[in-house]
């Protein structure tokens, strides 16, 4: 077979020559880390021929020690990156290197924003990988052949990232990858040893492959530690190595904010290295994301654990490893599921994360502020979730309230601590956002009343509290639900009176709003919460809070009918008015109070051109 028959040209996707265009740009200044990237793929396929060859050991062919190795040829201007691993066949270098495979990079792709430091920092931690060889080289070559496959099968790959790439046939000995990038004028500073030999142990020391770098002579020095830093013991280690592993695991720009190291010796033994992130990942909230602890199994990687095994949902900030000597190598999903040893690693883990969390709530305030705002709202899913957690979680969470408007810092103990006399409840009021919660018309009481009130306004926050009926002894009550029994509040000298007695002509005006309203409301009653507002919303004790009816329905739920209370200010001008004045246009009124109700508890109005008529009639 003649070379011209075997040889095709592809076009890349179209999102590879954007990937490509932005690399290249927005990652100049810190281009050195395409040798991480080159150097993390060949770690991987070395990892992954080795969980192939437990099926079948043929495939380590005579060379079982992975190992990268790293050559320089300054004459040519090369520099070769190449690996024993998996390799890849002809279908699997179209797709890998050809496509963007992973629909994460499509989405990542959409999130970027345009802003050149931010971006580069999405690259970083996405670790977006092989394209990044393009930052420093004006023509990449790729060797490649798969384990198991014949010498024939061999592939050569090569592109200038211009928006095509070359394919044939060539055959290979030896299995395995090897990457000869030509490097672009400037960029000669990798051809140097010296500069290489750093840049590799500043990113890749705890690789757990030896990474070799080439000598003039042939000859060939292991730059790495090469060792899973995990297994070693807590004393031989420094704080920066523990970060340096950390930025290898998770190419995060920050340092971790807390690790947690542990090693396990009984009935059961495991080695886990937890780290608490300083900053939020761009993709935390979405469904696939595979954020996820790595299982080894005696040092052999095994999987990302993106189905929360290891650790719940509600801790998936938490990145690290967790090392079994006991589970089988050949561990699957399916036993992973159902494995009580994993159940025993999942618990402990849990715990070791809480106390942690715990710790640095007590003794680093400024910290925990940093964890909070990154992923307090991730933290809140843990009641929901973990329910035999959820005192501690609890303990955990800030708020907002109205004592303390500037920053979600209130704890539920502060609350209690400063908790009225005769006060039984801790009082929160949910909403759509801060700035609606904070002037609704619910809080008007509490205000007058100086009783603090928890104020929450994300999504998360309905199902937080549907799941917090308490905190110790003392119950969470929402404000817009039943009845507030304030009264039992305050000192004795300053006994504040119930919701006052009706006059009889506020008695007769209810009436005639009822009327009026029909079954829009199950019923209209004089208020003990308002003091500035003519009307407002409540709903029962066991009901939907009308935010949450809200959400509910716009993630297509079909909600029973449920009738609010329409309580009204017997104080307010308006209903003074609207009481000694007959003849107001009542059937009007009625409709606009009720209506300008639901929209300040954020509700959705049916006609709101409807509204804005009725409104502008009484105006006139
Ligand atoms: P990622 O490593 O996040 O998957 P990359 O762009 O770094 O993304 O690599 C894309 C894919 O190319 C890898 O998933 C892998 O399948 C393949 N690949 C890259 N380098 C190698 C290599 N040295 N050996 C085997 N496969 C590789
Ligand atoms: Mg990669």
């Amino acid at each position: 077979m003649s070379e011209t028959q075997t040889t095709e040209t592809h076009e890349f996707q179209a999102e590879v020559r954007q990937l490509l265009d932005l690399m290249i740009h927005s990652l100049y200044s810190n281009r050195e880390i395409f040798l991480r990237e080159l150097i993390s793929n060949a770690a991987d396929a070395a990892d992954r021929l080795r969980f192939e060859a437990l099926q079948d050991e043929q495939l380590f062919e005579d060379d079982p020690e992975p190992r990268v190795r790293i050559a320089v040829d300054a004459e040519a201007r090369t520099l070769t990156v190449s690996d024993n691993g998996i390799g890849m066949n002809r279908t699997d270098v179209i797709d890998n290197l050809g496509t963007i495979a992973h629909s994460g990079t499509r989405r990542f792709l959409d999130s970027l924003t345009g802003d050149e430091k931010h971006d580069a920092q999405l690259i970083g931690q996405f670790g977006v990988g092989f394209y990044s060889a393009f930052i420093v080289a004006d023509q990449v070559r790729v060797l490649t052949r798969r384990a198991g496959d014949a010498a024939s099968e061999g592939v050569q790959w090569e592109s200038d990232g211009k928006g095509a790439f070359r394919l044939e046939s060539s055959p290979r000995e030896s299995r395995g990858t090897t990457i000869v990038l030509h490097l672009a004028e400037g960029q000669d500073e990798f051809l140097d040893t010296t500069r290489l030999r750093s840049i590799i142990r500043r990113y890749s020391d705890h690789i757990a492959i030896p990474i070799q770098l080439e000598d003039d002579q042939g000859g060939a020095e292991t730059i790495n530690q090469a060792s899973a830093l995990w297994m070693r013991p807590k004393g031989e280690l420094s704080d920066e190595d523990y970060q340096a592993f950390y930025r290898q695991l998770t190419f995060d720009t920050e340092a971790p904010l807390r690790w947690i190291h542990n090693k396990v010796e009984g009935d059961q033994s495991y080695a886990s290295l937890l780290y608490i992130p300083a900053q939020r990942p761009f993709d935390l909230f979405e469904p696939e994301s595979g954020h996820g602890l790595r299982l080894y199994v005696r040092r052999v990687f095994i999987m990302e654990d993106k189905e929360h095994r290891l650790l719940p949902r509600y801790l998936r900030f938490v990145r690290g490893v967790v090392d079994s000597e006991d589970l089988p190598l050949n561990v699957s999903r399916e036993i992973l599921q159902q494995n009580r040893q994993v159940d025993r690693i999942r618990a402990a883990s849990v715990k070791r994360v809480l106390d942690t969390l715990e710790r640095m709530a007590a003794d680093d305030v400024d910290s925990y502020a940093r964890f909070w705002e990154a992923f307090g709202t991730v933290l809140k899913e843990g009641p929901v979730e973990d329910p035999a957690n959820a005192e501690r979680v609890a303990g955990l969470l800030r708020f907002h309230s109205t004592a303390d408007e500037n920053a979600p810092s209130v704890t539920l103990a502060d609350y209690v601590e400063r908790m009225k006399p005769g006060q039984k409840a801790i009082y929160y009021l949910t909403g759509e956002s801060l700035a609606a919660v904070r002037s609704s018309p619910h809080l008007e009481v509490f205000r007058k009343r100086d009783i603090e009130v928890l104020l929450l306004a994300e999504p998360v926050d309905e199902w937080l509290m549907a799941h917090l009926p308490a905190y110790g002894e003392t119950p969470l009550k929402a404000v817009p639900k039943g009845d507030l029994e304030l009264d039992e509040i305050g000192d004795d000298d300053s006994p504040t009176p119930a919701a006052p007695e009706p006059s009889e002509a506020v008695g007769q005006l209810i009436e005639r709003l009822q009327g009026q309203l029909g079954d829009r409301v199950s019923e209209v009653r004089a208020s003990a919460r308002l003091t500035d507002s003519p009307a407002c919303l409540v709903v029962g004790e066991h009901e939907f809070g009308i935010n949450m009816q809200r959400m509910l329905q716009a993630a297509g739920h079909d909600l029973p009918a449920q009738r609010p209370v329409l309580e009204i200010n017997p104080d307010h001008s308006i209903i003074e008015r609207l009481a000694s004045d007959e003849s107001a246009p009542l059937e009007e009124w009625a409709v606009l109070l009720f209506e300008q109700s639901v929209l300040m508890e954020g509700g959705r109005l049916e006609d709101p051109a409807a509204f804005v008529r009725r409104m502008n009639r009484l105006l006139n």
